[in-house]
């Protein structure tokens, strides 16, 4: 990890989070507020929810200086999120809690569909694309516990007021900073000067609202009842239960220590209360046979929006998770598209204000999580509806499609990877970005094999890319990597070729790959963000397009 920019780094490595007690000058201004001109903070993200703090985390360990606030004055305590996918955990892995993780979640290994009463479909998930449940307030602290490590702390009991001096302009020049004011519990008003605001503050953000930023969407005319209880019965440990109803529908997940998720949907105008004996009652209406809720943990009533902000991004100020995008639970998204958004942004920022990168790189944030979050908040109100389904003809058709979808195999398939996140892609927007025609007519250019599951804007092969320290939690985070896939048993002419163009660019890894790593036949490379996201792909006579993309995303670029 390299240091931050020598022009802003005043005499040594700073703290990379600026200790509040430090930093506010209480009584500075005539108006009782403290000025904070000078703070050492590149980055104050607001909200320590689960996406807020994978940013501090993200941002902390590229050495970037970052402040968190939280209004909350403790963590939360209610378990909301469960679900962590394939893609999120890779995430979490890679930030060093991914053993935490492991060691305290349940692993869910099927979904299956009853319809009144009757078992309808069951859709397994491959080994690797198995997801794990693991209560919000754990998840938080295990982030929390790594950002102490990293040097950070989330400061509670500070909200934000107000954003003062945005450029609505779009334009995003580090030198002109923004003005944050925050109220700390004691009734202090601090005004904080920053280049770099993260609005992670939750599906009612102010930071979105100072933006002036639009939040579309629709609300569910339903309200959901959820309880979190130890049971007395027989209920599997391993797979997600939904029992569909006319009267609606049960949905039963496992979590640790033996504790299971009842969630329901309240049929319009019930009087059911999100309590154990409420949800007893559903139980009994809709779900198996013999189950009995004796213990409850948490149980709440809450109502189901599909809302995405209309910008994530205003000139320097950045939304992102819940901030930025809500949806249904059904799938159990939510969470891990913050997370996402979070990884995203974080090595970009970090890029950019060590002076790596060009700050044209962070327009790319917005574009590329709004039509990400767009598939997701398509995906979930689908599965949403079908949860909803009334009257004997739509809950017919539903019925047919789930077994018609079991038996052609076709979500285990084409879904499944859906819902883990490996299939998440940031799709080319250039030419250089792929490989170029072969000069010799008749000739093929690529791999030689049809898409092999590696294409340009998805994921670099996870298991590939830990064994080359691509990513994983040994990688160097900031690292851009060209993995090349030399000639075998000829001299390998290529990797020398493009060590040699980038010998003398910060941060470019070149890794040469074996004969089995990637599903491709002909020599040649891709190109890999820091976020392990595939950038570019090409062969020997495309080097000239790899120069270009770096020189798109690095900054100094000298190559010859
Ligand atoms: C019942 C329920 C079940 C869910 N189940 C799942 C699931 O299974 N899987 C999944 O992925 N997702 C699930 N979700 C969604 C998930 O909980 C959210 O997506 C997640 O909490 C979003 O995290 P966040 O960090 O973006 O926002 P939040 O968790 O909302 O955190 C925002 C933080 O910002 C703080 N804040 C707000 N305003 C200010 C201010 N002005 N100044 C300072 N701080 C401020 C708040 O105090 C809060 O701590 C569920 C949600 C609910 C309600």
């Amino acid at each position: 990890v390299n240091g931050p920019a020598p022009d802003r780094a005043r005499g040594g490595t700073p703290g990379p989070v600026s200790n509040p007690a430090r930093t506010r000058r209480t009584g500075d201004a005539d108006d009782g507020t403290a000025a904070n001109a000078d703070a050492d903070v590149d980055v104050l993200i607001v909200g320590a929810g689960p996406t807020g703090l994978l940013a501090a985390c993200e941002l902390l360990r590229r050495q970037v200086r970052v402040r968190i606030i939280d209004r909350d004055p403790r963590p939360i305590s209610g378990n909301k999120a469960l679900s962590l996918w394939p893609r999120a955990l890779d995430i979490l892995q890679d930030v060093g809690v991914g053993q935490g993780i492991v060691r305290g979640s349940t692993r869910i290994d099927a979904f299956s569909y009853f319809s009144g009463g009757r078992p309808l479909a069951t859709f397994p998930f491959p080994p690797d694309l198995a997801s794990r449940t693991l209560p919000q307030p754990v998840t938080e602290r295990l982030l929390t516990q790594r950002l102490n490590q990293l040097g950070g702390k989330p400061e509670r009991g500070v909200r934000m007021l107000v954003l003062d001096g945005i450029d609505f302009s779009g334009r995003i020049d580090r030198a002109a900073r923004l003005t944050a004011v925050l109220e700390h519990h004691d009734g202090t008003v601090e005004r904080l000067r920053v280049p770099y605001v993260i609005g992670a503050d939750g599906a009612g953000s102010a930071v979105r609202g100072q933006l002036g930023i639009g939040f579309p969407g629709s609300t569910y005319d339903l309200a959901f009842a959820l309880v979190d209880a130890r049971v007395e019965g027989d209920l599997p440990a391993d797979r997600v239960q939904y029992h569909q109803n006319p009267s609606g529908t049960l949905v039963i997940v496992p979590m640790p220590d033996g504790v299971f998720r009842f969630l329901s949907v309240l049929p319009e105008g019930a009087t059911q209360r999100a309590d154990i004996a409420g949800m007893q009652t559903i139980v009994e209406q809709r779900g198996p046979a013999g189950v009995r809720l004796t213990e409850p943990v948490w149980e709440t009533v809450f109502r189901v929006h599909a809302r995405q902000a209309a910008d994530f991004q205003v000139g320097p100020v950045f939304l992102m998770g819940d901030a930025a995008h809500v949806h249904s639970p059904a799938g159990g998204q939510g969470m891990n598209n913050g997370l996402q958004d979070a990884h995203n942004l974080a090595w970009k920022l970090a890029s950019v204000i060590h002076g790596r990168s060009p700050v044209s790189l962070l327009q790319g944030y917005g574009a590329e999580r709004a039509e990400a979050t767009r598939r997701i908040v398509r995906d979930t109100s689908i599965q949403t509806r079908a949860w909803m389904a009334q009257g004997p003809a739509r809950v017919l058709a539903r019925d047919t499609a789930f077994k018609l979808l079991e038996r052609s195999g076709a979500v285990v398939k084409l879904y499944t990877p859906v819902m883990a996140g490996r299939r998440l892609a940031y799709p080319p927007e250039r030419q250089t970005q792929l490989p170029g025609r072969s000069p010799v007519p008749g000739r093929r250019t690529g791999c030689g094999l049809r898409g092999g599951g590696i294409r340009v804007g998805g994921v670099f092969p996870r298991e590939v890319a830990l064994r080359h320290k691509i990513s994983g939690p040994q990688a160097d985070p900031l690292a851009w990597t060209v993995a090349v896939l030399p000639r075998f048993g000829r001299p390998a002419r290529l990797v020398p070729r493009i060590k040699a163009r980038t010998a003398h660019l910060p941060g470019v890894r070149v890794v040469s790959l074996g004969p089995h790593d990637v599903p491709c036949r002909r020599p040649g490379y891709w190109l890999i963000r820091p976020d392990g996201h595939i950038a570019a792909h090409g062969h020997a006579l495309d080097l000239h397009r790899l120069e270009a993309e770096l020189t798109r995303v690095l900054n100094p670029l000298r190559i010859r």
